[in-house]
Order: C-alpha cells, then structure tokens, then sequence
C-alpha cells in the first residue's frame, strides 16, 4: 500500500520513514513533495485531531486513486503554561518563527515556574485515511520536564529543552534510536503499525 504523509517538514517525513522501515510493512511512505508539496492548510481547528484531518482532508484531495493519507499533528503541553504551547507549538513566538524563536519564549515564559512545574509532555496524534471512508486515529504521549536552559544540539524543535521521564539527558542529546525508543511520535506510530498488522495491510 503507499501512504502519502501529509506534512511538509522534512523532520518528521525523516522519522516516519526511519520507523516505517524498521517495521518490515509493506508500505510504501511517499511524501507531499512529489504531488507538488503539500497544500496549504490552516491548522486552526484549536485541536491536534481536528488539525490532523484538515491536512489529511486536504492532501486525500490530490493523491492517486487508492492512495492512503497520513497526517500527524503534535506539539509540546506545559504544566505551568496550562497545556500551552499545544496546538500552536510550531508558530508559539509567531507565524513564520523558527525552532529557536520559539524555544527561547517557552524559556522565557517558564522562568519563573519552580522544578515541581515543569512538567510537560510531547503528543503525538496521528490520522489515517483510506479508500473505502477508512478513517482510524492514534495518540502517543511522552511525559517529561522543561529544563532552565538549552542543552543537546540534536533533532529539531523544543528537544534541547526536555528531557523525557526516567531521562538525564535531553531529546537533543539523544540519538535517533534511543529517541524512536520513548518518543510520542514512535508510540503513536506502533499503534498505527499494530493496527496495519490486525488489519493485513502491508502484509
Ligand atoms: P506540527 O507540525 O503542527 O505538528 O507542529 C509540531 C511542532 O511541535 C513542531 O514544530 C515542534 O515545535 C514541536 N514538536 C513536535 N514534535 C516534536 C519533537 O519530537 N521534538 C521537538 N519538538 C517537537
């Protein structure tokens, strides 16, 4: 089967194959750059899963016939910041900002907030959607802290700012494997795999 990922960050497309392959599916991942980039979407919806569907919604429209749709929206949820950034984690210090734009206002805004409130954790929410009104959702959570200052100059993102449960080192510290091994992209990816296997897709 091909699945066409409804992103357009080369990060993530990068993992997704990286954790496809393991798998030994017989999936074929193909990517929105192909068909001519992924179409604008909005992600205004306010939720993860509702953001999932306006991309998938939006790439299904352009894919071949047959085609299978993934989408994934994730972000980071703070303790102290009451679930924020959340949705807006990729644009949380503007539209247009990058990676260290926003890691430098989540430091900003979390200074003040003591050890015991800098609880956080990654979501992952994932949605796929087939031929047929196929239409199956998976969530992977990553519970962590936020740290006082930058450490790890790996991955993209806010990962040189937190540092997963059971972890001294940050997600930017890590390599990709011992990343792939907690993260809540790998989670809610094996049950997205769990789910292709029950059902005999990619057999
Ligand atoms: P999305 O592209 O709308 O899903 O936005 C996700 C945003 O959340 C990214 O731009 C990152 O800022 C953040 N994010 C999601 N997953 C990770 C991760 O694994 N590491 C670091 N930051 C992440």
């Amino acid at each position: 089967m091909d699945i066409y990922l409804a992103t357009g960050n080369a990060h993530k497309a990068e993992e997704f194959g990286r954790l496809f392959a393991r798998e030994g599916l017989r999936v074929r991942v193909r990517s929105a750059r192909e068909l001519g980039g992924m179409p604008f979407v909005d992600e205004s919806s306010g939720t993860f899963v509702g953001n999932c569907r306006l991309k998938a919604e939006a790439l299904l429209r352009i894919v071949p016939p047959k085609s299978w749709v993934l989408a994934d929206d994730s972000g980071l949820c703070c303790d102290a910041l009451q679930g924020g950034p959340g949705v807006d984690s990729a644009v949380y210090a503007g539209t247009g900002a990058t990676d260290a734009q926003n890691r430098a206002k989540l430091l900003a805004a979390m200074k003040e907030a003591p050890p015991h409130r800098r609880g956080a954790r990654f979501e992952c929410h994932l949605l796929l959607l087939g031929p047929n009104w196929t239409d199956v959702k998976f969530v992977g959570q990553c519970w962590g802290k936020i740290l006082e200052a930058e450490v790890g100059t790996e991955g993209f993102g806010y990962d040189s700012l937190f540092v997963p449960a059971n972890h001294d080192r940050t997600f930017g510290q890590l390599s990709a494997a011992e990343k792939d091994a907690v993260s809540h992209r790998a989670k809610a990816f094996a049950q997205l795999t769990g789910w292709l296997r029950e059902n005999h897709y990619g057999d």
